[in-house]
């Protein structure tokens, strides 16, 4: 009977390891809304990265012919610097991020790391030195630890603990009941936008890419969960190329340069107090925000 018992229980085991890798991989795909648009070009090269400069150069870009997204939209983030992206729901900030983890290719215009056409380059090498924190990020159901190691095959716990600091989630970690090892995800504990989005942060920094994409996630949160947010983001833009869409834009103070788009245009750029100063769509977008978040973020505000 023991003998019969061991092989059932090791097939028992395989078989919901690899229910739960299929799961995990759906739900991968549906994170990342995968299209299949994009296809390597025949005998693409691998990218190799050193500074990791991001130039877009008149990039044009509609989902369906009949209604264009992107105009002749033209910026660099310079290696290391931050560029923020903002604007009215609909814009086309986050197809900015979309080609550059190229989802889709641009219809017109290139863009460019390190002065290379990444379109004459794999997907795969593109993608190993760019992270993203998506709007939205999944869970898988399994530990924390898991949830973040995702980010880099092999890490060790050390190195999921470091991440776990810089990006702000020591504190909330310390409260679980199992810490790392607690189930999160829809059969277990259920994070908030905040803390999803530090974990998606903190499996980022695992990554260590030397290209950042950051797609904030419209909610409104209270003031320690943006505080959080704020510092974590800080860390995962030290010396990377960091693109910030933004909704909230508390993120985007600090950036080397906000661009404000609308309908699909850039229609002003700059920094933030230069902004303010010229009293126009940034500026608007600004007060706006301001008064509908008064009571949460009076004290961070700031002009
Ligand atoms: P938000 O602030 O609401 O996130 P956004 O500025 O990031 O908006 P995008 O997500 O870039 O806007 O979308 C720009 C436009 O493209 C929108 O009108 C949207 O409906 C449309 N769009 C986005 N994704 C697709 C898609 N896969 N197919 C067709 N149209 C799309």
């Amino acid at each position: 009977m023991t003998q019969l018992f061991i092989p059932l229980n090791v097939l028992g085991f395989v078989y919901r390891e690899i229910r739960r890798a299929l799961t995990d991989m759906q739900r991968m795909l549906t994170m990342l809304d995968v299209p299949p648009a994009v296809v390597d070009e025949p005998g693409a090269r691998t990218l190799a990265v050193s500074s990791a400069a991001v130039r877009f150069e008149q990039v044009g870009f509609a989902y369906d012919a009949s209604r264009p997204i992107l105009r002749e939209l033209s910026f660099e983030i310079p290696a290391g610097r931050t560029v923020a992206v903002v604007g009215p729901s609909g814009a086309g900030k986050s197809t900015l991020a979309r080609l550059l983890f190229r989802f889709y290719d641009p219809d017109r215009g290139r863009i460019l790391v390190d002065g290379r056409d990444i379109t004459d380059y794999t997907q795969n090498s593109l993608r190993t030195h760019i992270g993203v924190v998506p709007q939205d990020t999944v869970l898988f159901n399994d530990s924390l630890a898991y949830n973040i190691g995702y980010g880099r095959p092999g890490a060790s716990r050390e190195d999921i603990e470091r991440v776990v600091r810089l990006a702000h989630l020591d504190g909330f970690v310390a409260q679980l009941p199992d810490g790392l090892d607690t189930q999160v995800g829809e059969r277990g504990l259920k994070l908030s936008g905040g803390e999803k989005q530090r974990v998606s942060i903190a499996r980022a920094l695992l990554k260590d890419p030397p290209i950042m994409i950051f797609d904030e996630a419209t909610s409104s949160l209270d003031t320690e969960s943006e505080r959080a947010i704020l510092g974590a983001l800080a860390e995962a833009a030290r010396q990377r190329t960091t693109l910030v869409i933004a909704h909230r834009l508390s993120t985007v103070v600090d950036a080397d340069e906000i661009i404000v788009l609308r309908h699909g245009l850039i229609v002003e750029r700059g920094h933030h107090a230069a902004l303010l100063a010229a009293d126009g769509d940034y500026a608007r977008l600004w007060n706006l925000q301001r008064r509908a978040l008064a009571p949460q973020t009076s004290e961070q505000a700031r002009d």
